[in-house]
């Protein structure tokens, strides 16, 4: 039996570690399919407080991930198939294993989206890809399209300037989402070309298994045009990762977990932190600082019910 269990080994997950391991409570964090989440599919952070020059994403959840092992919390590979929150203790299955927790942290994130077409998701991983940072470098002296226009999208697309000759920013509207620093950005360099007002309609080529173009339609005039390239990032920000919670926690509609008074959920002893509950600010910093206010709200309930207390 165990006092606090963390889902989740993103910013979030991992502070929430820190503060239950130094609080005694010996909190086990299952790590997930996207184990160290989103920092570690990214380069450099400039905005984290405390690194100045900037750190690499990887990097800042590794000193997270040793900064809570040092106070004694625990780590499992995988992820959690399914929940019980009904029953007290709190019972989940995780590869195989069933572990109850009398507290549990949610901090399970967001993955990101895809456009829903079905050669999209044939072409995933031989021509498209949702993480520039992963698969940019096989795309050095050719032609990638970058779909969105939110701060993903500029990363990314700036990112594979380091490598691509050309990067076309394909977007359904003539106006980028993303922070003016970054729009700044992408104005400003020479590979990096826009293709406003256009919806994705197709991968192309499925039947040769690799990526060929694109087609396009224009938003406004109806045009259907093919783009040619080698490569397709789909940079259109992110879904929470809720379904095993459906029917048993709070969400908004598309999913995101409802929290009241700090971290706490609708089910007392069942906290979330991060972006699976955050879907307005959902930067580093703040994933942090809830995964904090989950710690200490689970600590606070612990006591409140006489347990989890130790020497
Ligand atoms: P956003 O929701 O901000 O942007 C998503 C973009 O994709 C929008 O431009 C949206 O278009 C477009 N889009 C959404 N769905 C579709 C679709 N089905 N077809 C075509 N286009 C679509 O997500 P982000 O992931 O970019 O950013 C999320 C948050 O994370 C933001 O707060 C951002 O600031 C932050 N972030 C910060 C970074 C940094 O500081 N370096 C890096 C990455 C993210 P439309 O504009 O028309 O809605």
């Amino acid at each position: 039996m165990r006092d606090v269990v963390i889902i989740g080994s993103g910013c979030a997950g991992l502070t929430a570690a820190i503060y239950s391991a130094r609080a005694n409570l010996k909190p086990l964090v299952i790590r997930g399919l996207e184990a160290g989440g989103q920092l570690t599919l990214t380069t450099l952070v400039e905005n984290f407080p405390g690194f100045p020059k900037g750190v690499q994403g990887p990097e800042l959840i590794e000193l997270m991930e040793k900064q809570a092992s040092v106070f004694g919390a625990e780590f499992k590979d995988g992820h959690v198939t399914r929940v019980d929150l009904s029953r007290r203790p709190f019972v989940l299955e995780a590869e195989g294993e069933t572990i109850e927790t009398r507290t549990l942290i949610i901090a399970s994130g967001a993955s990101a989206r895809l456009l829903g077409l079905d050669s999209e998701r044939k072409l995933l991983g031989h021509g498209v890809s949702t993480c520039a940072t992963c698969d940019g470098y096989f795309y050095r002296g050719k032609e990638v399209v970058v779909v969105g226009g939110g701060d993903t999208a500029a990363e990314d697309a700036l990112f594979l300037t380091r490598y691509a000759d050309q990067v076309n920013v394909v977007h359904r509207r003539d106006q980028l989402r993303a922070s003016k620093i970054m729009q700044d950005r992408l104005f400003r360099n020479p590979k990096v070309k826009f293709v406003w007002d256009s919806l994705v309609l197709d991968v192309l080529d499925v039947e040769r298994g690799e990526v060929t173009g694109i087609k396009l339609k224009d938003a406004k005039t109806g045009d259907e045009t093919i783009k040619n390239c080698d490569g397709v990032f789909i940079g259109i920000g992110h879904s929470p990762n809720t379904s095993i919670f459906r029917g048993q926690l709070e969400m908004n509609e598309t999913g995101y977990l409802i929290t009241h008074d700090g971290s706490k959920t609708n089910v007392p002893g069942v906290f979330a932190a991060g972006d699976v509950q955050d879907h307005i600010y959902r930067q580093a910093i703040t994933a942090a600082g809830s995964g904090c206010m989950a710690a200490m709200d689970a600590e606070r309930y612990l006591q409140e019910q006489g347990t989890g207390i130790r020497e």
